[in-house]
């Protein structure tokens, strides 16, 4: 049978539906899906026409097997099982649209990915501030994001450890000025150690160029850390001094992870 055949017999069978005589449609559409085992929409029409609940479910099951997001039928057999079942929760599932995951076609989700519409299962969904994404959408938003070189890398590293030997003696300062134990000298620690870390932040992404990367952070933070104890090691702050010295470093280095990952 050619293509213009098999249209022509899916008109006459329409045709045969719309006049209301239903069996001369059933017999036309059951011809149609034996010369053409894939043809959906005459699945779906002898769906609609026959009357046994069993045929109408094999019916419905194939029109899905070809198109999974056939919405009609995706109701029609969710109505079809309500009825049969009387079950309430699947009568209430009903508006509940039933997707595939689209990296794991074996699991069915009723979540998408707000920015492509991507149906994902609940592992795949990634929770951004702005809603559920699918792993693609969030990698490409990230791509976009991260854009430093290493020489980047490489420059706001040194950049930071440099900072960390600033840091380190200014700490130093602070405890030859105020006193080793005073509480003038915790007490500056508590005010300079956020606003020296702050400030090796700016350098830092200045260096930078405000360009990020993926771990950088972590990076820049060790690199800054590195520099204030190498100073107060060679100085000898980290021991005449541990709880200034300590406070200062934990505000500063919070303060600077704080700043460059944001
Ligand atoms: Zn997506
Ligand atoms: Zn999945």
């Amino acid at each position: 049978m050619t293509d213009i055949e098999l249209i022509n017999l899916v008109k006459q069978a329409n045709v045969a539906a719309a006049s209301g005589d239903r069996k001369h449609a059933i017999q036309i559409f059951r011809e149609v899906v034996r010369q053409d085992p894939d043809h959906a929409s005459a699945w779906m029409q002898l769906a609609t026409l026959v009357e046994d609940p069993e045929e109408k479910r094999a019916c419905l099951q194939r029109v899905l097997a070809l198109n999974p997001y056939h919405e009609d039928a995706r109701a029609m057999l969710a109505t079809l099982e309500g009825e049969e079942t009387h079950a309430p929760e699947v009568a209430n599932d009903e508006d509940v649209e039933v997707l595939t995951c689209f990296y794991h076609p074996n699991r069915t989700t009723t979540l998408r990915c707000n920015k492509c519409g991507k149906p994902i299962c609940p592992e795949c969904a990634i929770r951004t501030p702005v809603g559920y994404r699918c792993p693609d959408c969030v990698r490409e938003q990230q791509d976009k994001f991260y854009t430093a070189t290493s020489t980047d890398v490489l420059m706001g590293a040194a950049v930071a450890w440099g900072s960390g030997l600033v840091a380190g003696v200014i700490l130093w300062l602070v405890i030859q000025i105020l006193g080793a134990l005073g509480f003038f000298g915790f007490l500056a620690a508590f005010f300079l150690g956020p606003a020296v870390g702050g400030m090796a932040a700016e350098l830092v992404l200045r260096a930078m160029g405000k360009r990020r990367a993926r771990r950088f952070p972590w990076v820049g933070t060790a690199a800054l850390v590195v520099g204030i104890l190498m100073v107060a090691g060679v100085t000898g702050a980290l021991f005449i001094a541990l709880l200034t010295s300590g406070l200062f470093l934990v505000l500063a280095a919070s303060t600077f992870y704080a700043r460059i990952k944001f």
